[in-house]
């Protein structure tokens, strides 16, 4: 639970004993928690090296030791259930361990580089699904005696709207051609923006297809306000999208420092 953002900070430790890792600590939020069978878990396996001291390990569900606690109740995306992950002296084969000891940071980012774009996936198709929805909504509620998509400021809605989702699949389709085309490069500035785009785009997208929708948008009877809910965890998982500016920023700063030199 202290690891969040600065996922360097985890107090988990995994302990070599003879030919077995002995895993210890709490993993709050864990995405599709007890529904999966495999967990690619991060344990430090010394404390004193920080940030190179965290190793990835494979753990199945069932291994001794290994248990799930609190189911969390979510704002939205409540058809993946979230759990906490516990392990309590639970012990996994040292080939459990994934890449090598002291390098799951690496394991760790290197898995963004390509679970990013996914986020990005994500939240462009809720924000075609909102747009939909809602414009579908607009061309039949009449107001005024005419459909609500014939007021102008209806209207620059879903032209707005349209734009933003077209930018955000033309860069995530281009990123996600670059990474299939050389997948042994890191991807790692260029897939932290489409998941900076394609989730700010989600959001505002869909605040604005609820706001065209009038009352019905905000009722649950209605999908765009299911759409609103969805889109907020893409700004928030795999990374903020602040720690994803902060991903850029350092990527486009080393870059141009490197072309001086
Ligand atoms: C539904 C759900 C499912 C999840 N599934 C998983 C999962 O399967 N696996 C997994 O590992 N994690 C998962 N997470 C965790 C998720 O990745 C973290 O919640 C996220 O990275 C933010 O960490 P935090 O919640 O501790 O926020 P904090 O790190 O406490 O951040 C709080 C605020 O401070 C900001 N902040 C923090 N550091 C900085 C900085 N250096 N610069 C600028 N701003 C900063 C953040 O952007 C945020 O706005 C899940 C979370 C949720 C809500």
């Amino acid at each position: 639970p202290e690891a969040g953002s600065d996922a360097t900070a985890t107090q988990a430790t995994a302990r070599l004993e003879g030919d077995h890792y002995v895993l210890n600590g709490t993993k709050v939020f864990a995405t599709n928690g007890e529904a999966a069978e495999i967990y690619t878990t991060f344990f430090s396996t010394n404390p004193k090296r920080g940030a190179r001291g965290i190793s990835a390990f494979i753990v199945e569900k069932g291994t001794p030791g290994f248990t799930f606690g609190k189911k969390e109740k979510k704002m939205g995306i409540r058809a993946s259930p979230t759990y906490t992950l516990m392990f309590d002296n639970c012990k996994v084969p040292q080939e459990n361990l994934l890449g090598r000891e002291g390098g799951g940071l690496l394991v760790a980012q290197s898995t963004f580089d390509v679970s990013r774009p996914g986020v990005a996936a994500q939240a462009l198709g809720i924000a075609q699904g909102a747009m939909e929805e809602s414009l579908a909504y607009a061309r039949v509620r009449r107001q005024f005696g005419q459909p609500v998509s014939s007021f102008q400021a209806i209207q620059h809605k879903f032209a707005e709207m349209g734009t933003r989702i077209e930018a955000a699949r033309a860069l995530l389709y281009t990123v996600a051609r670059r990474i299939d085309a050389d997948k042994d490069r890191r991807w790692t500035k260029e897939s932290a923006m489409c998941k900076l785009f394609c989730s700010d785009t989600a959001m505002w997208v869909t605040v604005e297809a609820v706001q065209a929708c009038g009352g019905i948008g905000y009722m649950r009877d209605f999908p765009v306000e299911k759409f609103m809910r969805d889109a907020k965890i893409t700004q928030i998982y795999e990374g903020t999208n602040e720690i994803q500016r902060n991903e850029i920023a350092y990527h486009m700063i080393k870059e141009a420092a490197s072309k001086k030199s």
